[in-house]
């Protein structure tokens, strides 16, 4: 019978992220569309609070690497306790999270195994046939369906692509693996995390709403003048009112290369579209931003938009966009934060 292997980092706070929660919630419809067992595989420093939150998974093993050593990410123990597990498990399919830690150890993993690994797969559908994978090409413009036949088959699991597993909270055992860790493994010495202050984030994968800001909030207005200081305050305002994820055009990022009026809370992380990112959010507003083919072809998973520009012959006019509010961005903002500010909270 098929083995299928769920691999899984614990978090820094012991529990598990909602991606690795979705990944789980597809290993289990594989491994029973397909009859297969399903095993769980953990590593971090501490196992027990994770494997608690998924104990009402339907497992046939859940094992784990536990140690100081393994609680942070570093490529040299990671591939080490990956592979301990698989070598344990001896699964047919492994099926990862897409996480920094995971998709930079599973082509290494694969290749250890004798198997072959796939990142950035979108979907994971079994059916009788086998397992069939989608996955997006040249900058997310083509899908590419596909199978394979070498086994053990590593597959990453984009994130907002499969409903997070959910079930019951209880005590379980762990079986523990031992992974050895040589010189080398270790000769990397993690020494910190740098990130910003949580509430300077602004890249917020989980958030349900993308706030797109685009050039235009820095351009001249009607009154002939700038109003990069407002634009700001008022783009902050709606973030902090709403927890949206706020992404960028590429013009307007760039725009402080140049050395013109620029949005201080926007670097090059938040640029969407074919030079920038693909993020999955269930909604996306964009704003004072033209909807040109190389920035909208990064909302792809973006499933309900709307945007607002002056110009109604803009790109989004174009079919881009589910609603076009045809309207001074900085207007439509300052009633959108009033009445957002009014409203008791939830
Ligand atoms: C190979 C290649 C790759 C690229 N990759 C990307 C990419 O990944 N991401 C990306 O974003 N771009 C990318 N671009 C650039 C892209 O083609 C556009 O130039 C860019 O997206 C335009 O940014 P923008 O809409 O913010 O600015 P602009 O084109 O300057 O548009 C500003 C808009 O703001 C509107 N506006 C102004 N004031 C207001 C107001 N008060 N209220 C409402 N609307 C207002 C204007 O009507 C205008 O439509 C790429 C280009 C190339 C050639």
């Amino acid at each position: 019978m098929d083995t299928v292997l769920i691999l899984l980092h614990v978090e820094k706070d012991a529990g598990l992220a909602k991606s690795a929660l979705e990944a789980l919630g597809a290993a289990k419809d594989v491994a029973e569309a397909g009859g297969a067992d399903l095993a769980v595989g953990l590593v971090g420093e501490s196992l027990q609070v994770a494997a608690n939150l998924i104990a009402g998974r339907r497992a046939s093993r859940l094992l784990g690497v536990e140690g100081a050593e393994f609680g942070h990410s570093r490529y040299g123990s990671d591939i080490a306790a990956a592979e301990a597990v698989c070598r344990a498990v001896n699964p047919t399919m492994v099926i990862a999270p897409a996480t920094s830690r995971w998709n930079r150890v599973v082509a290494g993993l694969a290749h250890r195994l004798g198997g072959r690994a796939d990142t950035h797969v979108t979907d994971l559908v079994a059916a009788k046939g086998g397992v069939t994978i989608s996955r997006w090409y040249y900058r997310q413009r083509m899908e590419a369906v596909l199978q394979r036949t070498q086994r053990p088959w590593v597959i990453v699991l984009e994130t907002g692509c499969h409903a997070p597993w959910t079930g019951d909270i209880g005590t379980v055992k762990i079986e523990l693996i031992t992974a050895t860790l040589t010189g080398a493994a270790k000769r990397t010495t993690v020494t910190g995390v740098k990130a910003p202050a949580s509430g300077q984030q602004t890249i917020r994968p989980d958030a349900e709403l993308l706030f797109v800001a685009g050039a235009g909030w820095t351009k001249k207005q009607s009154d002939g003048q700038a109003h990069a200081p407002e634009a700001e305050s008022l783009i902050r305002g709606f973030l902090q009112l709403t927890h949206a994820s706020l992404g960028s055009s590429k013009s307007l990022v760039d725009l402080s290369k140049d050395g013109q009026a620029v949005l201080t809370l926007m670097t090059h992380l938040n640029q969407i579209g074919q030079t920038g990112s693909t993020p999955r959010h269930l909604k996306g507003l964009s704003t004072c931003c033209h909807g040109e083919e190389p920035h909208a072809v990064g909302w792809r998973f973006i499933s309900e938009r709307r945007a607002v520009n002056l110009d109604p012959n803009c790109g989004w006019a174009r079919g881009k966009t589910d609603v076009l509010y045809v309207a001074d961005a900085f207007e439509v903002m300052r009633k959108v934060n009033a009445l957002l500010a009014a409203k008791p909270a939830r």
